[in-house]
């Protein structure tokens, strides 16, 4: 299965290990297993990590991750939980500078890059896929390699309650757990604790909502000068579709924000009749049955009726 990749990384010495932009649990907690594992290796090797949210610097390693890739040559780019190498959070610039690119995910591809592979779109998390690619590089696991694999595992299965939720899933858990991880401070850290400029965001939301199809649908809208005023950033202001989707007779909650690069970006969750991730791709995003997203191009009223009605026709 890995062993290309092992083959890989034995002959690579700078080894730079990157995610997808506005990293979530499962990127963080990929990429800094990885880089844990790899260090154990004795490797040279570096998380990129421009920007992430604030509730994650608990973790172990977050703080030393490095903004951009200096060198103009090196031997590896390892790529987590990111189905196009556009949303990695390096330029194409630092990304074509690498001998050799591994990419790791559990996205449904629309297009996929890098020397090696491993795709696997039944995994939960790509952190759950990271486990398996550190076994398979004869790294034991330590308590801060467990922390980030469980920190990952726990946040993309909703704490073990998506539906891709398997039982190798728990098992991995299982043993991460008997590593000594505190899976009581990392869910209550990532899941029951949040600013209270995040809490006013929420009311900001729920005041925005606006329901379609008796509720089956739910929309809200967040422009970046009100993230701004309320004291936030692009990674903080995240999270509102969920909100919406746990209101009882909800389908499918969309949830746009402006960003800070003048761009609008779309959220969408569903309780899982519906697949998301095919909506996203014909928008040209991706993602999952469950929670997929994109990039809003052109006028916000337009381009939301054109959503609201596909997502219709679909329900
Ligand atoms: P989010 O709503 O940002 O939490 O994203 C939900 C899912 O959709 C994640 O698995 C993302 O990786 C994916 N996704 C979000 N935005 C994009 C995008 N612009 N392109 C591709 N996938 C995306
Ligand atoms: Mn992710
Ligand atoms: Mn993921």
């Amino acid at each position: 299965m890995f062993e290309e990749a092992v083959k890989i990384v034995n002959d690579s010495k700078s080894i730079y290990v990157v995610a997808h932009v506005n990293p979530d649990g499962d990127a963080i907690g990929s990429t800094f297993a990885t880089y844990f594992a790899l260090k154990k290796l004795g490797k040279e090797v570096y998380v990129v990590m421009p920007s992430y949210s604030s509730r994650f610097e608990f973790l172990p390693g977050v703080k030393d991750s490095i903004d951009k890739i200096e060198k103009k040559n090196y031997d590896l780019l390892i790529a987590l939980d990111s189905s196009d190498y556009t949303r990695l959070a390096v330029s194409e610039e630092e990304y074509k500078n690498a001998k050799k690119v591994i990419m790791i995910d559990h996205h449904k591809i629309s297009r996929p890059y890098g020397d090696f592979r491993y795709i696997d779109d039944k995994k939960a998390s790509a952190s759950e896929i990271a486990y398996l690619f550190i076994k398979a590089l004869g790294v034991e696991i330590d308590k801060d390699i467990a922390t980030m694999l469980y920190a990952g595992i726990m946040s993309d299965t909703g704490c073990f309650s998506y539906a891709d939720t398997s039982p190798d899933t728990l098992r991995i858990a299982a043993e991460l757990m008997e590593k000594g991880v505190n899976f009581v401070e990392i869910c209550q850290r990532l899941n029951d604790t949040m600013k209270e400029e995040k809490l006013k965001l929420i009311a900001k939301a729920v005041d925005n909502m606006e329901t379609y199809m008796d509720g089956k649908i739910r929309y809200t809208y967040i422009s970046y000068e009100d993230i701004v005023k309320l004291g936030l950033n692009d990674e903080e202001s995240e999270g509102m579709a969920n909100y919406l989707r746990a209101v009882d007779g909800t389908e499918v909650a969309i949830y746009v924000r402006g960003k800070s690069d003048g761009t609008l970006k779309v959220s969408m969750r569903s309780r899982g009749n519906i697949d998301l991730s095919k909506i996203a791709i014909a928008f040209g995003g991706g993602g999952h049955p469950q929670a997929a997203g994109y990039t809003m191009n052109g006028d916000i009223e337009v381009e939301k009726d054109k959503l609201i009605k596909v997502v219709g026709e679909m329900l």
